[in-house]
């Protein structure tokens, strides 16, 4: 590990509040291992001089069993509007429907758009197959499939929407090149599925492309997902920061969290333009409460990144120094003790006083980490609006629930919704064209996609769509959505069916 390149913390982005006294914090204890966690973190850091007023806030379990779908007691956003740093021990969801998730109602309430979760590994004094690693995945943390817009359509198909915009593709791909250049890091890698989702990856992939030019320091790199995620596997040396859709963050940085030692390690900081939260990346290991057997090393190294965020810099790297010494020093809790490497096998509150007892000491085999004696985190980013494009109805995709087997029957009666100006061009089921001159070996389900398009230099408006719709009632279609076909500045706003 390079002392100017310290993974866990450095530099976040954050606010400089030394002059103003000690700084509120909301903190919520959590479920499970939760409370366990969250006291030995706050005395550790309380001992090491942090300058926090805790304001303490009931999320998880039990609020959401008291009838709060999204676990959070609305009185609580209070403290977390006012104090914008919150400090977060993992919650159990309940199990069942009807729960909303507590993280992602929290990030996307407060507009936390990036999730930075550094995955160091500790070797030799923590396993690893990879003793090198030391990777900083950045998430996008509010759009993709987390908008949490499903719906089902027909008896045999539910949808998702994926949802990627430009701002925020621009807002996560210059914070990742920003820490990457706060903390001299060499390379950042972008990882998108864009061969196959080529309007939305593409877009995060081409943002990537524009903002990458801005950085020549730097270099850029894209993978696409799949294989990039093996080589990240395999080799995560090959990786320094690395920056990705939602979806593939949440997987890949518990992946990558744990190939570099072990989950109970990892800390996360979830970043935006007014507020910060802070936590470990496991959940509440339920199985483990109550027992002072967990490692409460996730949420500490948070912590640490939190004293940064709030401008105590040098409270966090006197933290983190006597951390990397109680490691080093092979005091271990059990889910990183291992025999002829620990020396002892310590439960939570034991390890959190065996890093008080190390405060103000370095490790000697780890390399130190140095923070930024200023705490002043880098510029986030900020979106300037695009002029808007030149925007042309072009066509539309109405869906279709059917239940019969010949499309030929399907395409008859959709062509009744036609006028001169538009035709029926195409039928897809599952993004798979079936008409015209479909294969019968394709499968088909009860949904189908009807793409009308308008002639050449034939106008499409809105007031068609509507006469459309209202023939194909007439006709007894069930159309069940309908999306518009859009041009932008003559470039098509919408993907061919396969095989078109
Ligand atoms: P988990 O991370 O809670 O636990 C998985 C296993 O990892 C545990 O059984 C334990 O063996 C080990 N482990 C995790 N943290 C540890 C620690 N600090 N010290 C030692 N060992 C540790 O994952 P899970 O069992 O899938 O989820 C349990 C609950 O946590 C679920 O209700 C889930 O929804 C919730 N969860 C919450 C968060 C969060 O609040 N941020 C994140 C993930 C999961």
């Amino acid at each position: 590990m390079n002392e100017m390149t310290s993974p866990q913390t450095a530099a976040l982005g954050g606010h400089d509040n030394r002059s103003r006294g000690a700084v509120p914090i909301t903190v919520a204890y959590g479920d499970g291992i939760g409370p366990e966690i969250m006291e030995a973190s706050l005395r550790v850091l309380t001992a090491a001089g942090a300058d926090i007023a805790v304001e303490q806030i009931e999320i998880g379990e039990k609020v959401y069993l008291a009838g709060q779908s999204a676990g959070i007691d609305p009185s609580a956003w209070d403290s977390l509007r006012r104090t914008k740093v919150f400090y977060k021990a993992p919650i159990t969801t309940p199990q069942g429907g009807g729960f909303k998730s507590l993280n992602v109602t929290v990030r996307k309430s407060l507009g936390l758009f990036a999730n930075v979760r550094p995955c160091t590994a500790y070797a030799p004094f923590v396993a690893t197959k990879h003793p090198g690693m030391d990777v900083v995945v950045i998430r996008e943390n509010e759009e993709d499939l987390y908008a949490g817009i499903e719906h089902r359509q027909t008896d045999e198909v539910v949808q998702c929407l994926k949802l990627i915009s430009r701002p925020g593709c621009e807002k996560i791909v210059r914070y990742a090149f920003e820490y990457a250049k706060a903390h001299g890091r060499k390379k950042v890698t972008c990882f998108t599925k864009d061969n196959i989702m080529k309007l939305t990856d593409g877009l995060f992939h081409k943002v990537f492309d524009e903002i990458a030019v801005d950085y020549p320091d730097i270099e850029a790199e894209h993978w696409i997902v799949d294989i990039g995620a093996a080589k990240l596997a395999d080799t995560p040396e090959a990786f320094d920061v690395v920056v990705m859709p939602n979806l593939y963050g949440d997987v890949l940085s518990d992946v990558a969290a744990q190939i570099a030692g072990s989950v109970g390690l990892a800390p996360s900081a979830n970043i935006g333009l007014e507020g910060a939260m802070f936590e470990a990346i496991h959940g509440s290991a339920p199985r483990r409460a109550d027992q002072d057997l967990a490692n409460p090393s996730g949420l500490l190294l948070a912590g640490v990144m939190m004293l940064v965020h709030i401008g105590q810099p040098k409270v966090a790297e006197k933290v983190h120094n006597a951390w990397l010494r109680t490691i080093e020093d092979g005091l271990h809790t059990y889910d990183i003790h291992a025999e002829g490497v620990s020396k002892e096998k310590l439960g939570t509150a034991a390890f959190a006083d065996a890093v008080i007892a190390r405060l103000g000491q370095q490790p000697t085999r780890l390399a130190p980490v140095r923070y930024d004696a200023s705490g002043q985190g880098f510029k986030l980013p900020t979106v300037t609006p695009k002029p808007p494009a030149k925007k042309e109805l072009v066509g539309i995709d109405v869906f279709v629930h059917w239940r019969g087997e010949d499309v030929e029957i399907l395409a008859e009666t959709m062509k009744k919704g036609e006028n001169g100006a538009y035709s029926l061009a195409m039928i897809t089921n599952r993004g798979v064209k079936v008409w015209p001159q479909g294969l019968p070996e394709t499968f088909c389900t009860d949904h189908w996609r009807c793409r009308f398009m308008a002639g050449p230099n034939k106008q499409f408006n809105k007031a068609m769509v509507v006469e459309m719709l209202h023939k194909l009632t007439k006709a007894g279609v069930d159309f069940v959505k309908t999306e518009h076909l859009f041009t932008f500045d003559g470039e098509p706003g919408y993907s061919l069916g396969q095989g078109q």
